[in-house]
């Protein structure tokens, strides 16, 4: 790879550190290898890659202008720069572990956090990690402010009508609870989320350049005065 990437003409790009080369690292997990994904100077994936873009030029466009508190799960470390950025909103990064650089640790299971309180989330790529998704997803959609706040969401998806449940964390899955299928939606929904799925204007050429694959990210809403099932 390093030998392609000095010798062969360039052609993939990072839009998170301007990394350019032949082709992205592969990325080894311990029971499987996705080929051309990860940047070798960031260790941006495709999906971080997406995000910065999208994050990037929502900022540009000023389309992006939430003011308020944000809660940023699992925060990425080459999108940190831009979210430190936005001069309107309060950004808390928030793990469950310590290992990354965090403002509050928490378990999105249970988030002790008022209801109604919070102007956007951002939570990718994170409720696959945890043992009841439904549990997070109703602690979501509780914390969320009625009507203008939002939550983008986004988790590994396969092609298959329904979600398949391991039932423990799967060590050969980067310790993925279960594999989500076109039901993850229906999750979504039945914690009454108002769900749609992001648009995002990048062209082929941009997506190849960029090693970025086709990855569903969804946007959700809360209705005034909708305080969710159960409660
Ligand atoms: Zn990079």
């Amino acid at each position: 790879m390093i030998i392609m990437n000095r010798l062969l003409p360039t052609k993939v790009s990072c839009p998170c550190c301007g990394w350019e080369g032949r082709v992205f690292a592969d990325y080894i997990e311990i029971g499987y290898q996705v080929g051309n994904a990860e940047c070798p100077r960031c260790n941006s994936h495709p999906r971080h890659r997406m995000l910065f873009h999208w994050l990037k030029s929502a900022l540009a466009s000023g389309v992006f202008q939430k003011k308020g508190i944000a809660l940023v799960f699992a925060p990425e470390k080459c999108l940190l720069s831009l979210w430190m950025g936005i001069p309107g909103l309060k950004v808390v990064r928030v793990d469950r572990e310590a290992a990354r650089d965090v403002d509050l640790l928490m378990d999105i299971q249970h988030l002790p956090l008022a209801s109604d309180c919070i102007d956007f989330i951002w939570c990718h790529h994170v409720l696959e990690h945890v043992p009841y998704d439904k549990a997070a997803i109703r602690e979501l959609h509780r914390v969320l402010r009625p009507r203008t706040g939002e939550l983008m969401v986004s988790v590994p998806m396969f092609p298959r009508p329904v979600t398949r449940e391991y039932g423990f964390a799967d060590p050969t899955e980067s310790g993925h609870w279960r594999a989500y299928g076109d039901d993850f939606v229906d999750r979504l929904a039945e914690a009454r989320f108002h769900v749609k799925q992001m648009a995002f204007s990048l062209t082929k050429a941009e997506r190849d350049s960029y090693g970025i694959g086709e990855e569903q990210v969804f946007l959700c809403t809360k209705a005034s005065n909708d305080q969710g099932p159960g409660v």
